[in-house]
């Protein structure tokens, strides 16, 4: 998994001073690199700075690669549908020489089922995502039991299924897409890590990388994914941003399940088709959630937790077969598992793409996008995503995003 166009080596910078430095060139760092590059009013020059170019421990490359509209925020749903737009057509958007990005966008659909103690947040959620204009409609249990008859329904009150704008993808693909069309429009790559940030009152004014040195720049761009938070503080900003290790297992099912969905249990357990199998995951309990950065994989969590609850909600997968698994880190967001976006309050050339809390491969483009526009223009064009600013932490307002999956 190496990308397949050119980063600067282990030799010197082509410049030593740069108008904006991106720290981290995973999905959300490429994103920005290249609405930074594509936009005509934006003349300087880019520099991301990745320091591990095979992405093997990122976010992205670990991804369940899902998109969806259904979100509890405006903000997210309106992401998400750019997100949508973007990726369904994403050849129009992406350059990167004669290579037409291909991403493999399934179209299908989200499936959140709700009992009695869910079905009131469900019905909240509806209601905001059909005033944003998603396609998303409510489901009685018998409904639920006609259009899926694999799926046991007894102990459900509903469910909320997407009919548009939903799907899944290849996370590699979208970074690698990403990062090629930067690099063509200008953005240079380079296989580094910053280990320092040098601030001057109120602003930064270089970063310092562990083989080249320092490095000085206009901006600096934190899009270090689980690493947010060490970089801030590499700063002196406290950022509520953890690294919380998530698993993904992939099981085979001998009885077919027609036209599964990506299907969201009441208990946190997700399911989707992949390949010919499906891959799962399930939220540890709150009490075991604390910040991670290994790799290791728990297998009793498959055979104690999730299967049984699997079975429980499709009884075919009572003799499932399971064939993989990994591990990898969400930037979970703890005050309010939102995105925290844009320029920090006192030190106005650092800017935020961070916390991303399990959304941030679908939120790439728009976040992308919003980023390009706050450095070149000072403020958002397009979305208006203020609310998501830092300023929110200090203020303890938080706006939190109920559908965490
Ligand atoms: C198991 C799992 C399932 C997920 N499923 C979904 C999903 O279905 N849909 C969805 O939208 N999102 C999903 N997500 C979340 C999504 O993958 C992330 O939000 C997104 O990939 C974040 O991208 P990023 O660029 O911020 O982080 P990363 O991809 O982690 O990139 C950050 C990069 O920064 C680099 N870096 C860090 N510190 C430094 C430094 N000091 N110097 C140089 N480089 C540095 C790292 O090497 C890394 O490559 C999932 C995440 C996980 C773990």
């Amino acid at each position: 998994m190496t990308p397949d166009h050119p980063t600067a080596g282990a030799g010197a910078l082509s410049q030593q001073s740069w108008d904006v430095i991106v720290v981290g060139g995973g999905v959300i760092g490429s994103a920005i690199a290249h609405f930074l590059a594509a936009e005509p009013a934006f003349p300087g020059s880019i520099l991301v700075v990745e320091r591990d170019p095979s992405y093997a421990k990122s976010s992205t490359a670990l991804s369940a690669g899902s998109i969806r509209q259904q979100f509890s925020t405006e903000e997210n749903i309106n992401i998400s549908k750019f997100g949508y737009e973007f990726l369904n057509a994403i050849d129009e958007h992406l350059t990167g020489g004669d290579e037409v990005p291909d991403i493999g966008l399934v179209k299908a659909g989200y499936l959140f089922l709700a009992t009695d103690h869910g079905i009131g947040i469900l019905r909240e959620n509806h209601a905001v995502q059909r005033r944003c204009g998603a396609e998303v409609a409510l489901m009685s249990p018998d409904a639920l039991r006609k259009r899926f008859p694999w799926l046991k329904a007894d102990d459900l009150a509903g469910g909320s299924l997407g009919l548009g704008g939903e799907g899944w993808f290849d996370a590699f693909a979208l970074l690698q897409a990403f990062r090629r069309s930067a690099a063509a429009l200008g953005a240079v790559y380079v296989e580094d890590e910053v280990i320092g940030l040098a601030r001057a009152d109120d602003r930064i004014t270089g970063v310092i990388l562990r083989e080249r040195g320092s490095v000085a720049c206009g901006t600096c761009v934190n899009a270090a994914g689980p690493s947010a938070a060490t970089l801030a503080a590499m700063a002196g900003i406290e950022l509520p941003v953890r690294p919380r290790k998530r698993l993904v297992f992939y099981f085979q099912c001998p009885d077919p399940i027609a036209d599964a969905p990506l299907v969201v249990d009441p208990s946190g357990l997700y399911f989707r088709p992949e390949g010919g199998g499906f891959i799962c995951g399930m939220p540890p309990p709150p009490e075991d959630d604390t910040d991670s950065t290994d790799f290791d994989v728990d297998y009793a969590m498959f055979e104690d937790r999730i299967w049984p609850t699997l079975a429980d909600r499709v009884p075919a997968f009572e003799t499932l077969r399971l064939r993989r698994a990994w591990a990898g880190h969400y930037a979970y967001n703890t005050f309010d598992q939102n995105a925290v976006l844009g320029p920090h309050p006192d030190v106005g050339n650092f800017l935020f793409a961070n916390g991303f809390s399990g959304h941030g491969l679908q939120q790439s483009p728009a976040v992308g996008r919003a980023i390009a526009e706050r450095i070149t223009f000072g403020a958002y064009r397009t979305l208006d995503l203020e609310r998501l600013s830092y300023d929110r932490i200090p203020a303890r307002q938080p706006l939190r995003e109920v559908a965490v999956v």
